[in-house]
């Protein structure tokens, strides 16, 4: 009998940390926290398969498969902690929570104290003492369980929670501030006016029947498995919707019983800097939500946490001390076990845990821990620590790190004069490193619109987010809330993002319906622009300049780990001498390739390019390609002498030579005048260069063979300048490439105009200099015959931009017409041209490789095409055998530790 329920409670379990694939990451680590000894409550896990079986087979015949062992897991709660399920003399309430197999921080469903109803919360009452804790529990469960189990939500965005509205109104009638300042018979009557509004909206009494409660509450979890919020959070994080979630049912343990009673979320390292500081937050006499829901400022668990946060809002040590000291000065019993049980999950975990706990009347008890989401700063910092701690190896450290995350690290940063004239508004929590500067907008879909219509990254400020402003958050350029802590739900999302954001940045007044922003007597309306600094949480008044990010402490220490497992080579895609200065930096070994045709657009030099393509004959453009010669050979030696003596690429001319010319009338009109012609015979020649078909049309090497002059010119160019450089003492690595070949004979003609080239300039100058020939790999035929290219060939490159456009038949330039539509339906799970389509263009490259090496052994083999700076291509080229990647700079060092961790992953 398949096995779907998996029990745990008092250091004993059914499953363990590994099983995280059917427990999910929460309820596998539940399960290991009892069998290593931490205070965990008692409950179950029911499997991620479960949930498969819930969108399969449906609500009712799963209820039915699962009753048995539900039954008896309850059972066995009910003998941990002596009380019973559905009875109301002595109840036992459970906690209800998702739990996939990655952590999704807020976007599924949770319930807690199930179990109550109208009996149930007098014997709470009397067994506690606490009648106003019993009925603050009965008034949450039934707020969460309307909103999640019976879908009792708010009408529009501008509308409010209605459970928050009849709190709000019930506040105004008692006219108190705030939750706490409600009597015990406010609570009675909040909980009245909750169910009379279950009852309007749904039709239904509010259910009194736990068993029917608890069946309820676990199908609503399987179900928001396939909430948007969960869909968008999985395609953000490429988490397979098959995954399914797992339920986590388990005995409520109270943070609300009283002033001895607390709960909070903590972290064994910062997981915005990375440094080795436990810190998080906690609130007495609360629950789990109200800690990340971000409504009552939480105070800081630890007393440096505490001093540092009171130093960063302003706050006296007397006010810090009496109003909102550390968990560690109000409870030290009890933060003393915490610090102890944060350390051994840790170590246990090797890694830097996410926990969350609560006291109840003094005693501790674990609820969840995970390894913590963290920024790219943090990633690496905590990687490189834990390698100098010994708690990781080099390989460990080195695969820990997220290549794409790096990303964040060479965003850029405030310009240090700028900072020094902006004005500070305010002062938020540094929720989130980095800096962002930009519109504010105060909705989540104001976000996209400003994205999409603007082509512009807004601030998004909102007094807190929710899990829906998720796609919002993510296309702007940063988030500013009014309102919760470092844990709250913005302050969390933004980390895992890498977006900068500032929290609860209790200045701020914000108003939705106005749509403005007010900070100590400045009023902003949207579009206004405002900056943030994650890593201090001010707030700006408009735009603060910024600078690039360098490769320096941690980051650098990293980047050389890599060096030392990685077999491929990193180099990069540039054009001018300070794009390659910028990836020298990074650690490029090299240019891969340098596109000639992008230096023959600056300043005048293009005239001399348009007077090439529109002369009548040969003659003509060797005029104008003499004017292009000596300007080619300036920008060749300059990036000669940048690399100082790397491996240099240069592609010859490639694209089709509409792209140089005029298609205004006014254009061509200044064209005509300066060359001396009629401006008919401009448009008329401009017109001649159409193409149907120009991708597959007169571009390549195709020009180089009709026009062998224009060849002739840039093979010149290139050696002149390499001999050039030599001379001043710099030395040059050159490799001639020529792009587009699709039959060997395009490349031998090539070959022969270039070997002529050289050797007359050798015999001109009496001297001589190496020089390789190659070709791009991009045409699907060329990859096929690859044995009989490398007979001429001395290195291949592989273009994967053309040659994915070619093996798919997509247009690189008109797929975004269908793509979107294609990755919704599942046609396609991934760009093909961000991401490497291994099963079609990965064959041809290994087709290509393995054949050019049979004719040419030892043939060097790299890749130029956008994939060489995506973590996953990266890792295909290493398996395919390729020499080297080359990416654009600021990609050079994501793909040195996708290189790196793929040499790793291959040798383990
Ligand atoms: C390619 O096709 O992969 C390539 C690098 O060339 P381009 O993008 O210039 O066509
Ligand atoms: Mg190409």
């Amino acid at each position: 009998m398949t096995k779907r329920v998996y029990t745990f409670g008092n250091k004993k379990a059914e499953g363990n940390g590994k099983m995280k694939e059917l427990l999910g990451g929460k309820g596998a680590n539940l399960a290991e926290m009892n069998l290593i000894g931490v205070p965990v409550p008692p409950g179950f896990t029911i499997t991620t398969d479960v949930c498969t079986e819930y969108y399969t087979h449906g609500r009712d015949k799963v209820v039915e498969m699962i009753r048995p062992e539900v039954e008896k897991a309850i059972a066995e709660i009910e003998a941990h902690t002596g009380n019973k399920f559905n009875d109301n003399k002595n109840p036992l309430l459970v906690s209800v929570r998702s739990g996939a197999r990655a952590s999704m921080p807020g976007m599924m469903d949770t319930i807690l104290n199930l179990g109550l109803n109208d009996e149930a919360v007098e014997a709470i009452a009397k067994k506690s003492g606490n009648e106003r804790f019993a009925w603050d529990s009965y008034r949450r469960f039934v707020q969460m369980y309307g909103d999640v189990v019976l879908g009792m939500k708010p009408e529009s965005k501008e509308d409010e929670d209605p459970f928050e509205e009849i709190i709000d109104h019930l506040k105004a009638e008692k006219k108190v501030q705030n939750d706490t300042d409600l009597t015990t018979d406010d609570l009675k009557e909040m909980v009245k006016r909750f169910k009379a509004a279950v009852k309007k909206q749904t039709g239904n009494d509010f259910p009194a029947d736990a068993w029917e409660q608890l069946w309820g509450a676990v199908m609503s979890v399987f179900q928001s498995w396939m909430n948007d919020r969960a869909i968008l959070y999985r395609k953000l994080n490429n988490i397979p919707a098959e995954w399914g979630t797992a339920v986590n049912v388990q005995a409520m343990v109270f943070g609300n019983m009283g002033d001895n009673s607390a709960t909070g979320v903590c972290f064994s390292r910062d997981a915005a800097t990375g440094e080795n500081l436990f810190n998080g937050e906690y609130l007495v006499n609360a629950q789990g939500e109200d800690v990340v829901a971000g409504i009552r400022t939480p105070q800081q668990i630890t007393a440096e946490g505490s001093r540092r946060w009171a130093q960063s809002q302003g706050v006296s040590e007397e006010d810090r001390a009496s109003k909102f000291p550390s968990l560690e000065e109000v409870m030290p019993e009890a933060y003393k076990e915490l610090d102890a049980i944060q350390r051994n999950l840790e170590k246990y975990f090797t890694d830097m845990q996410d926990m969350e706990f609560t006291i109840q009347d003094g005693k501790l008890w674990m609820l969840q821990t995970r390894s913590g989401k963290r920024t790219g700063a943090a990633m690496v910092k905590i990687a490189m620590d834990m390698l100098d701690e010994k708690l990781i190896d080099e390989k460990t450290a080195i695969l820990r790190c997220e290549a794409a995350k790096l990303d964040e690290l060479l965003h850029p940063v405030f310009d240090k004069d700028a900072m020094k004239s902006a004005q500070v508004m305010t002062k938020g929590l540094p929720a989130s490193p980095g800096a962002a500067t930009g519109p504010i907008v105060f909705f989540a879909e104001d976000a996209e619109v400003w994205k999409d219509t603007k082509r512009e990254e807004a601030i998004l400020v909102r007094i807190e987010t929710s899990p829906e402003d998720l796609k919002g958050m993510n296309v702007a350029a940063g988030i500013l809330t009014a309102r919760g802590g470092m844990t709250s739900h913005a302050a969390v999302v933004a980390r895992g993002m890498g977006k900068c954001c500032v929290s609860g940045a209790g200045d701020a007044k914000i108003d939705y319906k106005a749509r403005t922003l007010e900070i100590n007597g400045t009023k902003l309306k949207e579009g206004d622009w405002i900056s943030l600094n994650g890593s201090t949480g001010e707030v700006y008044l408009g735009k603060v300049a910024t600078q690039e990010a360098e490769l320096s402490g941690d980051f650098a220490k990293l980047m050389d780990l890599t060096s030392k497992y990685t077999r491929m080579k990193v180099r990069t895609n540039a054009d001018t001498p300070n794009d390659a200065a910028v990836a020298i930096k990074f650690g490029a070994q090299g240019i891969g390739l340098c596109r000639t045709e992008h230096m023959f657009f600056e300043g005048d030099r293009i005239l001399a390019v348009r007077e090439m393509i529109l002369a009548d004959d040969e003659d003509g453009r060797r005029k104008a390609l003499a004017k292009l010669l000596p300007i080619q050979r300036g920008d060749f030696e300059g990036i000669f002498e940048a690399m100082n003596g790397l491996p240099v690429t240069v592609r010859l001319l490639d694209p089709p030579l509409h792209e140089f010319v005029p298609h205004t009338e006014k254009d061509q009109k200044d064209l005509a005048k300066h060359l001396g012609i009629g401006f008919e015979t401009v448009r008329e020649k401009v017109e001649s260069l159409h193409e149907v078909n120009p991708m597959l049309g007169h571009r390549g090497c195709r020009l180089g063979n009709t026009y062998p002059e224009i060849t002739e010119m840039q093979a010149r160019a290139l050696i002149e300048a390499a001999l050039n450089t030599r001379k001043k003492g710099t030395q040059v690595n050159l490799e001639i490439m020529v792009p587009l070949i699709g039959n060997v004979n395009e490349l031998k003609y090539q070959k022969t105009i270039i070997d002529n080239t050289a050797r007359q300039i050798f015999t001109e100058r009496g001297e001589e200099i190496a020089y390789m020939v190659g070709t791009m790999i991009e045409v699907p035929r060329a990859a096929l015959t690859a044995d009989e290219v490398a007979e001429v060939a001395e290195f291949f490159s592989f273009g994967t931009n053309d040659l994915t456009q070619m093996t798919l038949g997509f247009s690189r330039d008109d797929i975004g017409k269908f793509l979107p539509i294609y990755l919704e339906k599942g046609i396609l799970e991934q760009d093909p041209f961000q991401v490497l389509d291994r099963v079609g263009v990965g064959s041809l490259v290994r087709e290509g490789v393995n054949k050019g090496r049979s004719t040419r052994a030892g043939l060097k083999c790299g890749i130029c095409g956008e994939h060489g700076g995506e973590p996953s291509s990266v890792e295909f080229c290493h398996t395919a055998g390729l020499d080297y990647v080359s990416c654009s700079p600021f990609r050079v060092p994501i793909a040195r530790l996708s290189a790196a961790q793929a040499a790793i992953k291959e040798g383990k």
